[in-house]
């Protein structure tokens, strides 16, 4: 059945890297039997100098019906005085929460090629895989009471509220087993359940889902030692399952152990296994239209997409050796630059992984 692929390209660098990946996707179409349906439209600060609005009705509409969503960056300095409903940024968290969008996957992967530019040594981040399944609608940025107010002494005090139930862990910890069953067949939980009920409650859930997964290693880590561990030696780890909270963090650190933000991609995914697949960077506008952005995120989203919601794993495969065989062609774009390379611009780069998917 053919698939249908909405791509919203957003803003600032947001069409210059899915111009790329689109063209990817068309590759594949053409040359490796991919049957998909692409269609484009309006998202961010684009669609509210179109329309008046960060998110559309007929956008929202469109990205219900598809069965996966390319996603560039949204926002920009001259939408940043709007009042908060009608910034860029308020389209993108309301179409995640739209789509039901609960699981967030975020890789890091350190090509061998670019081992200099983690800040870390060569030897701790050489190979380094990891994937770190974050909880992305529940939790304490969601936990209801929240609110900012004044004790009887006049004095101000805010609170917010840590909430997961039962359900909300149970499906995300299946999404943490199954993506470690296709991938090393070991998952690490992160909490605080020395400290916090609501980690009790998460870690006593994941060992009950974990029954159903005998072939998959289980193990369980304080968040505070899951991030120390994630500097000292982030090889150790294979899939990482966690909160909203937690996985914020972690994941921030694991991006920066590969050095290079232009690289990283990710995904958000329903229960329905459809997903918005986009490059964990922004919209970039320091360098928007300059022919000079890193389209290889957006490209490596699209792996993403043909693994986790088209079922090409083949495919996936296909284009992430794509992308480390234009690199070993000594192609670089300039936020991955050494010295002994060749700069690449945005097209060139994007040339160079389809050239490499024959
Ligand atoms: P950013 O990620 O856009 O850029 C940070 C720095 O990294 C910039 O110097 C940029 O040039 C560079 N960079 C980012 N991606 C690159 C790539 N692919 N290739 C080469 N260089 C790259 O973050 P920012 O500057 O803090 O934010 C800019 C805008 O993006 C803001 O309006 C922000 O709200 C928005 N933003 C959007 C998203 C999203 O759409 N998911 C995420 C983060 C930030």
């Amino acid at each position: 059945m053919t698939a249908r692929i909405l791509v919203l390209p957003g803003d600032g660098v947001g069409p210059e890297i899915c111009r790329e990946a689109t063209r990817v996707l068309e590759a594949l179409q053409r040359d490796h039997g991919l049957d998909v349906e692409l269609e484009e439209d309006l998202v961010g600060g684009a669609a509210y100098e179109a329309t008046g609005e960060p998110l559309p009705a007929e956008t929202l509409e469109k990205a219900r019906g598809a069965d996966a969503v390319l996603f560039g960056a949204v926002g920009g300095a001259q939408w940043d005085e709007l009042p908060r409903e009608l910034r860029p940024e308020s389209g993108l968290l309301q179409l995640r929460s739209e789509l039901g969008l609960f699981a967030n996957l975020r890789p890091a992967m350190l090509y061998p090629q670019l081992a200099h530019a983690s800040t870390l040594r060569h030897e701790v981040v050489a190979g380094l895989d990891l994937m770190i399944v974050r909880e992305l609608t529940g939790g304490i940025y969601f936990g209801q009471p929240r609110s900012t107010r004044t004790d009887t002494h006049g004095r101000r005090q805010a609170v917010n509220t840590m909430l997961y139930t039962e359900g909300e862990i149970e499906r995300i910890a299946r999404v943490g087993f199954d993506i470690a069953r296709r991938r090393n067949k070991r998952l690490c939980s992160v909490d605080k359940a020395n400290v916090l009920e609501v980690s009790q409650l998460w870690r006593d859930v994941v060992n009950e889902v974990g029954q159903e997964y005998p072939d998959v290693e289980l193990s369980h880590m304080y968040v505070d030692n899951a991030a120390m561990q994630l500097v000292r030696a982030p090889k150790q780890f294979d899939t990482i399952v966690t909160g909203n909270l937690f996985g914020d963090i972690l994941s921030d650190i694991a991006a920066m152990l590969t050095g290079s933000i232009g690289m990283l991609p990710s995904a958000a995914l329903d229960e329905a296994g459809r997903g918005m697949y986009e490059p964990v960077h922004g919209s970039a506008p320091d360098i928007a239209g300059q022919g000079v952005v890193n389209p290889l995120a957006t490209i490596l989203s699209v792996a993403m997409m043909l693994r986790h919601s088209l079922h090409r794993q083949d495919l996936a495969e296909r284009v992430e050796h794509a992308v480390g065989d234009a690199l070993d062609r000594g192609l670089r774009t300039r936020d991955i630059m050494d010295d002994e390379k060749q700069v690449a611009s945005t097209g060139e780069m994007g040339g160079a992984v389809i050239d490499m998917l024959q």
